[in-house]
């Protein structure tokens, strides 16, 4: 994996001054999480309407932390929540993000802000739909001008969905927390109430079965540690070629390692098969396993269109009907994809890579109602540049210029995707379904 040598530089003494002088970028490095730290250091202040008062309550009561209800001057908050969900017009809007205005210049490093807001519908009052969709667009222009490695993102709630529900806790917990570290201007739909608060926040996947395929190195790899850290017992899955690093991780992780190609054709029976035979039960699976072969669609040899989607897409789908099939796979299970920001924007010379995670988009959208009887989910997580190998193989001009374009200027690291995966395998996360949660630092395509 290759370092950003330009981050660290313009972290130190005189290097740091130069860059500043000439307007270069200037990428702080992020805060990320390790087991015991606080959720958060220092005060937060909770703006807006009625639902801030529930949301204060929450913060101030069941998480112990300072909770301010208005600015003070020269205070320093590390956070600040906006409870937008009664949002009647536009102009109500003015109040609290005018005060979020007043303490933005002393927002903490590695600050956060998150808004809470309900989805624009057609079938709002158009000032109603005004006022709610204006939300989207403020968070994320906010989220462009925070630095110091501070992030903004919110959370938009289906109508019915109050702000105690399990996936909205559970969100705003991951939104504040440095598990987000990589997740920037992000606005993540709540679609129900479904789901259940664990009973430990540090081991919320404390006697779950996790599957996580493509294990063996990268981002498969920290998934791997990521959901045994919460608790779960892991099956480490990636090809018999990556045996040695594979059995590495199960080890490490206290796991079983599956050798197994995922594009053959039972596939979804071995995993089964293993998974429970070994470890009685299975509740996650990450479809992580992916490849590129990039060219440009007019020198697109076959077999590299073929075995992209072959392993991107099809074996999730083959996978899938395997899973959905069984009975053992029925006590809230999670589906958790990986896509890609290629998936959503497009990339010059990924037409291939871009069609399957699309595709992987289109998959967990369709999955989800399927998993709804059994109190399942499926989502997608979709990176933006992470420092892996596969990265490392980008040459290097391209590879500096790509870190650089999001609001964070600076490339993530495999555990923010592990991260942003543990969180919707969470039972808090149930009410999160067939969506797509972004770990791109705000890239700036398709944004
Ligand atoms: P990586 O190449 O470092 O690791 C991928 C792993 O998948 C390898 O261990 C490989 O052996 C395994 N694998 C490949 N084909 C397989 C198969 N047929 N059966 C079983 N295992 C197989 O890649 P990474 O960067 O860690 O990416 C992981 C996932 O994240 C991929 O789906 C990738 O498309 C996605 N992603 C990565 C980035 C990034 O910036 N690195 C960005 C967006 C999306």
């Amino acid at each position: 994996m290759s370092s950003d040598t330009y981050l660290n530089l313009v972290n130190s003494g005189f290097t740091g001054k130069l860059a500043k002088q000439l307007g270069l970028p200037q990428p702080t490095p992020l805060r990320r999480f390790t087991p015991g730290q606080p959720l958060l250091e220092g005060p937060v202040l909770v703006l807006g309407g009625p639902s801030a008062d529930e949301l204060a309550h929450l913060l101030s009561a069941d998480w112990d932390l300072d909770v301010h209800r208005h600015a003070t001057p020269e205070t320093r908050y590390s956070t600040v929540v906006l409870g937008l969900t009664d949002l009647t017009h536009p102009s109500s809007l003015g109040a609290p993000v005018l005060e979020l205005s007043g303490v933005l210049k002393k927002l903490a490093r590695g600050g956060r802000v998150v808004t809470v807001s309900r989805a624009a519908r057609t079938e709002d009052a158009p000032a109603v739909a005004a006022a709610r969709q204006g939300v989207d667009g403020f968070l994320r222009s906010i989220a462009k001008e925070l630095r110091g490695g501070a992030t903004a993102n919110g959370l938009v709630l289906a109508e019915t969905v109050p702000v105690t529900a399990p996936s909205v806790v559970g969100a705003l917990r991951f939104f504040l927390s440095t598990r987000s570290a990589f997740v920037d201007g992000q606005l993540l739909a709540v679609d129900s109430s479904a789901g259940s608060l664990p009973s430990s926040w540090d081991r919320p996947l404390e006697g779950r079965v996790a599957v996580v395929t493509g294990a063996a190195r990268g981002i498969g790899e920290s998934i791997a540690d990521t959901l045994a850290r919460d608790g779960a017992t892991v099956v480490a899955v990636d090809v018999p070629a990556a045996g040695e690093q594979l059995v590495a991780v199960a080890n490490r992780v206290r796991g079983t390692a599956l050798q197994l190609d995922v594009t053959a054709p039972d596939a979804g029976t071995r995993i089964l098969e293993h998974t429970v035979t070994r470890h009685g039960r299975i509740d996650i699976v990450v479809h992580n396993a992916g490849i590129t072969r990039d060219k440009l669609l007019a020198n697109m040899a076959p077999d590299k269109w073929d075995s992209v989607l072959a392993v991107n897409i099809a074996s999730q789908l083959a996978i899938n009907e395997a899973l959905l099939a069984s009975d053992d796979f029925s006590d809230a299970p999670r589906i958790v994809s990986l896509a890609s920001t290629s998936g959503i924007a497009g990339n010059r010379g990924q037409s291939n890579y871009a069609a399957s995670k699309g595709g992987v988009i289109g998959m967990v959208r369709a999955t989800a109602p399927l998993l709804e009887a059994v109190g399942g989910t499926a989502n997608a997580v979709a990176p933006g540049f992470i420092e892996t190998e596969m990265t490392a193989r980008i040459p290097a001009v391209t590879r500096q210029v790509a870190r650089r374009l999001n609001s964070l200027q600076q490339g993530g690291q495999p555990v923010d995707v592990a991260e942003t995966v543990a969180f919707l395998a969470s039972p808090a996360a149930g009410g999160i379904a067939g969506r797509v949660l972004r770990v791109c630092g705000q890239n700036l395509v398709g944004q």
